[in-house]
């Protein structure tokens, strides 16, 4: 009889992309058959995506260079393969070894945001486990989450054996010795659990009493931390074909809106000497010609320079680009623009005057806007911006501040280059309350206040020449915003909607806002219940996370928001948010 994998194999000629499926990437570690537990990470999103995903391939080297255990990995199929797996009888299986994701000892999904929630269904029912993990008995792995939505755990609590909260290196590592040594001393589930919940980060949904908190976990030395320096090179072009470089974690900016800047905390930088050694040793261990320089705010690192200087001869030998994402106007420099050859640049003022970007703590000024010039003078032509709309106490002046700005870099590029062959693509998100923010108690704007705003931006922007406009929709932005603010009574939403045929929802063709409608009444949940405004005095459902940064400073944040006044950048001095209670600021 054929194995699963060969049967699966036999399919992929009939599907779109068959080399998603097949697994034997460049550097995909060799394991043995001897390993004592196995892990699988689960990506609820297509391989393309998921294979971009720095987080994931930390977790999985970290795991795999333990000869005792191994990690694999699934990513979620396209509904061309999924239809033809369900009707052959074939489940979803790991990409390495091709074994079922039941066989695994730990399960583990990887949570980058809220838009995903009925993937982690699609994979399980594909994978023939049950939902619920009260529906789960001792046959099934440990069905585990991480990631940054891990924050706010309870709309999905009730799929999961665990939660971990916070960084996954150790913990991952951790909750797999702890399934070994309850395999090897026949402990049941629930004693496991009773374990794990010792362990620092993990959240048991079953097992959580009512006054306990869960602190995040946090890597201590980042410095000689986890980093892939042989990460597995995709099989069909990902969206980042690139080597990533993580910098620092956590952010000195504190964007009010920003829920990584808050969450990531505490700020904790790698030096420039180790980066560089990282950064050239994944060149060569993957031969890609692009290294990007990641983390929230890139050009505020420490060692940005003495990384430039240290990387600038080498990645001229191998021919390979420097990439710096997302910069802060406030950082750019002149001389970044001439190290970065790619053909745009991006920039995030998020919002269009002085006034809105000191509500919510943007501190970029009018003038260093005008930096951009910069860039112009060292060659680009394109620059990408990047807004959002429905900020609290935006106008429909602050609106018009973004169209302002376009037609000033226009100007500043005509007056510096002599040339009009300027592009500037404006992308607008939609504000989305989000936990762990200063902003986290704040209303979502409604969805025809959404609509009204995007065409009034787009009529403005119409009139300026050589600048292109996109948004976010405003249907999966109400969406986000309610499970992102949800409490458990939405996992019978996310499984209603799922059975309604909602999956793969962060993809604009896929999205079907019926089948939400329809579950959210279905259930009887009300979605502006979620998208409101809240109390700052009511209970959260996320009360019990214990991120480091105290509630009573987030207040404080969003008073000082509605004042219009900024906060200083915590390396110019520590502003107290409480985060290095969990580990040390390494920038103070
Ligand atoms: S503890 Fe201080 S320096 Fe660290 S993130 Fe919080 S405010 Fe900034």
């Amino acid at each position: 009889m054929k194995s699963f994998r060969d049967r699966l194999i036999s399919l992929l000629p009939e599907v779109e992309k068959p080399a998603r499926y097949t697994g034997g990437e460049w550097n995909t570690p060799e394991k043995s058959g001897n390993v004592k537990a196995r892990f699988c990470f689960c990506f609820p999103d297509l391989y393309e995506i998921g294979m971009s995903n720095l987080g994931l391939q930390i977790l999985y080297s970290e795991i795999n260079a333990h000869e005792d255990y191994a990690a694999e990995r699934c990513y979620a199929p396209k509904a061309d393969l999924a239809e033809k797996m369900r009707s052959n009888g074939i489940p979803l299986l790991s990409l390495e070894s091709g074994t079922p994701l039941k066989e695994f000892d730990v399960v583990g999904f990887s949570l980058q945001f809220e838009l995903l929630y009925t993937n982690i269904l699609y994979m399980l029912d594909l994978a023939g486990i049950p939902f619920y993990s009260r529906d789960r008995g001792e046959d099934f792995p440990l069905i585990i989450a991480g990631g940054p939505c891990a924050v706010n755990p309870e709309p999905f609590a009730d799929f999961f054996d665990c939660v971990v909260v916070g960084e996954g290196e150790g913990v991952d590592f951790a909750l797999l010795r702890l399934v070994e040594e309850g395999k090897s001393k026949g402990w049941s589930k629930r004693r496991v659990l009773e374990e794990a919940k010792k362990i620092g980060g993990v959240y048991v949904p079953s097992l959580h009493e009512e006054g306990e908190t869960v602190v995040k976990a946090v890597v201590a030395d980042f410095e000689n931390s986890v980093y892939p320096v042989n990460p597995l090179v995709p099989n069909v072009e990902a969206v980042h074909e690139r080597v990533t470089l993580e910098l620092y974690r956590g952010c000195a900016s504190g964007c009010r809106f920003c829920q990584a800047g808050y969450y990531y905390r505490p700020i904790r930088e790698r030096s420039a000497e180790k980066c560089a050694e990282y950064a050239k040793q994944a060149v060569e261990s993957t031969g890609y010609g692009e290294i990007s320089m990641c983390s929230l705010s890139t050009g505020d690192y420490s060692g940005l320079k003495e990384l430039m200087d240290r990387l600038r001869g080498f990645v001229h030998d191998k021919h390979v680009n420097l990439a710096l994402p997302s910069l802060r106007l406030s950082s750019f420099s002149g001389e970044m623009a001439q190290e970065s050859r790619r053909s745009s640049l991006t920039f995030a003022p998020e919002a269009g005057t002085q006034r809105l970007r000191d509500v919510i703590n943007k501190n970029v000024t009018d003038a260093e806007i005008d930096n951009i010039g910069k860039a112009f003078e060292a060659g680009y032509s394109n620059v990408k911006l990047y807004f959002m709309l429905g900020l609290p106490t935006e106008t429909d002046e602050d609106i018009a501040g973004i169209a302002e700005i376009c037609r000033r870099l226009r100007g500043l590029y005509v007056a510096t280059t002599g040339k009009r062959n300027l592009t500037v693509s404006v992308s607008c998100a939609v504000f989305i309350p989000k936990p762990c923010t200063p902003f986290q108690w704040e209303a979502q704007i409604s969805m025809e206040e959404m609509l009204r705003k995007q065409n009034y931006l787009r009529g403005l922007l119409r009139a300026i020449k050589g600048v292109t406009f996109s948004w976010h929709g405003a249907e999966s932005s109400v969406l986000e915003a309610a499970l992102a603010r949800g409490d458990r009574s939405l996992s019978a939403v996310i499984v209603r909607a799922y059975e309604s045929g909602a999956r793969f929802d962060s993809w604009t063709e896929q999205f079907d806002w019926n089948a939400w409608t329809r579950a959210f009444a279905d259930c009887g949940a009300d979605i502006n219940r979620f998208t409101g405004a809240i109390d700052p005095d009511a209970d959260l459902p996320w009360d019990f996370i214990d991120t480091g940064v105290s509630k009573k400073y987030l207040k404080a944040q969003r008073e000082l928001a509605y004042l219009g006044v900024t906060t200083k950048n915590c390396r110019e001095g520590c502003n107290g948010c409480g985060a290095n209670k969990l580990g040390r600021c390494t920038i103070i």
